[in-house]
């Protein structure tokens, strides 16, 4: 088992919270403690945010652009030689299989590297307003960065806004979810390691309710990424509108799975399987609700409930398992309070009732991947976020009730749709209010894709160019090019 990291990162030291205050952090597939992290306050909070802008006045945001861009790729380097290491970790500490962390961490490589290459095509815009008068934009860092983010991605979340905050010249706070603080300290130390300097990276693991409102409150953080729940992310716009200070949120989801007739039904399958059992469904943008044309739903239902009970649930770290624990007893609790409703709604479980688990599993961690046909859009298990393996069936006539059902939300994340129609596909994605749409495949999110919901889903879009303006403030430059004095006022 790799070391578990367990102090604070603040000012390019690893530090114990002033307080002396400790959490502890667990394996939620096994019900074993992993460890005892220190618990930052706000206290903390304010020696991380004076570091972060003692670094962004120094030397920091006047850093070349190459020398951020080679900072950002060494430390992809870094990331991709201790990827084992840091799978192992994100495993245990979030109970996802091994594997699928490995995936994520190689996400968070090719998003450092995606970020460097931007570092060095940062441009304006020169404009001339007349004869007399030419202007440039410049994009300047927004200043101190403190990003939020959740438990069910730890590191791919961070490297979201960590890459484009450092390769725009800005400092970060960064806090992780408090179920899942290791991995984020790693890429800490990490990014010392990498040559990134003391202070530009600080790591405040420790309760949202304090540490979070703390950063969403503090005068002297400038700019709020926030990842999580969309309750939260409107406490946080409310607490960060005191100070105005910038805010992006990535929220959460109820995304639709629209499959036609004319689809692929074996490829449907699949890919419908990935879209919501990856992660054991704890995906903001997991295709939640599967919407199916009347031909098809009969052969459809069979075969994904089949396939479903066929997933392979255990150990995470079993390279076999398809399917590991959710992040804890309580929210498997909550999960299974929403199988519950779906059925009392009218749904009909056709497939997660059963659940054999090897020695040494804590099965109230774990929910079997569910499938509940036959639910009305207007259930309350297809209006609200389940965050588990779960998956509704709804029935629809025509593209246009399809549509209207994918629409019927109010969240906007993501959708995908199936379909033999290439002309169907592109129609209906233009029509699904949501941030993205994929047709014949499961995938939405790639680095260099942009990434960010419509609706209650938030607002931004990470992972690609359009970050940039996330972490960047426009600064114009006016010249005066004019040989005669400028005499506006005639005198
Ligand atoms: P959460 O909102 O409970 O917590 C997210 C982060 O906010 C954590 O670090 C938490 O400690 C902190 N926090 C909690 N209360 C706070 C407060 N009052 N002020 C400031 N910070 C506070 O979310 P979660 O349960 O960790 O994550 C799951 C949610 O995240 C789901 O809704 C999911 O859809 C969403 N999510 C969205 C995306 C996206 O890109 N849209 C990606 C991943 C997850």
């Amino acid at each position: 088992m790799t070391t578990v990291p367990t102090q604070l990162l603040i000012g390019g030291e690893l530090r114990d919270a002033q307080s002396g205050a400790t959490f502890a952090t667990f394996d939620p597939a096994h019900g074993a403690e992993l460890g005892s992290v220190a618990q930052a306050g706000a206290a903390d909070v304010d020696v991380a945010v004076a570091a972060a802008r003692e670094a962004f006045d120094g030397a920091w945001a006047r850093t070349a652009p190459a020398k951020r861009s080679r900072m950002l790729n060494r430390l992809a380097q870094l990331i991709d030689e201790h990827t084992d290491e840091l799978a192992e970790l994100e495993s245990r500490n979030n109970g996802k299989t091994k594997w699928q962390c490995v995936a994520e961490i190689k996400v968070a490589v090719a998003t450092l590297e995606l970020f460097a290459g931007a570092a060095q095509h940062l441009y304006g815009r020169s404009h001339v307003v007349n004869p007399a008068v030419v202007t440039y934009t410049l994009r300047e860092p927004v200043g101190v960065v403190g990003a939020i983010i959740p438990w069910n991605y730890p590191f791919m979340m961070a490297a979201w806004k960590v890459a484009p905050a450092l390769a725009t010249g800005n400092t970060l706070v960064l806090k992780p979810a408090t179920a899942t603080p290791l991995t984020a300290i790693r890429l800490g130390e990490l990014a010392l390691e990498a040559g990134v300097p003391a202070g530009v990276l600080n790591v405040v693991p420790g309760p949202g309710a304090e540490v979070g409102e703390a950063m969403a409150a503090h005068p002297g953080i400038d700019k709020i990424a926030f990842t999580g729940e969309t309750s939260t992310g409107r406490r946080i716009a409310e607490t960060a509108a005191k100070t105005l200070k910038r805010v992006s949120l990535e929220l959460g989801g109820k995304s639709p799975n629209i499959v036609f007739a004319d689809a692929d039904l074996d490829a449907a399958v699949i890919g419908s399987l990935w879209a919501i059992y990856y992660s054991a469904g704890q995906s903001c943008e997991a295709r939640s609700r599967i919407l199916v044309a009347d031909e098809a739903y009969d052969a459809f239902a069979s075969a994904f409930a089949e396939k479903a009970k066929a997933l392979t649930i255990g150990d995470p770290l079993s390279d076999d398992t398809k399917v590991g624990s959710l992040i804890s007893r309580a929210h498997a609790e909550k999960v299974r309070g929403f199988v519950k409703m779906g059925v009392e709604d009218g749904g009909e479980l056709l497939a997660g009732d059963g659940l054999s688990l090897g020695d040494g599993l804590d099965a109230d961690a774990f929910v079997a991947p569910t499938v509940i046909g036959g639910v009305s859009n207007d259930a309350r298990i297809c209006q609200e976020e389940v965050f588990g393996p779960v998956v509704t069936l709804t029935r629809f006539a025509d593209e246009k009730e399809a549509i209207g059902i994918a629409n019927d939300v109010r969240y906007g994340l993501a959708a995908t749709v199936w379909t033999g129609d290439a002309a169907r596909g592109h129609r209906v994605a233009q029509r699904i209010r949501s941030g993205a749409v994929g047709i014949n495949t499961p995938f939405v999110a790639f680095p260099g894709v942009p990434f960010g919901g419509f609706k209650e889903s938030g607002y931004g879009r990470e992972q690609s160019i359009e970050a940039l303006d996330l972490y960047t403030e426009t600064k114009a430059i006016l010249q005066g090019t004019s040989p005669k004095t400028v005499n506006p006022f005639g005198i």
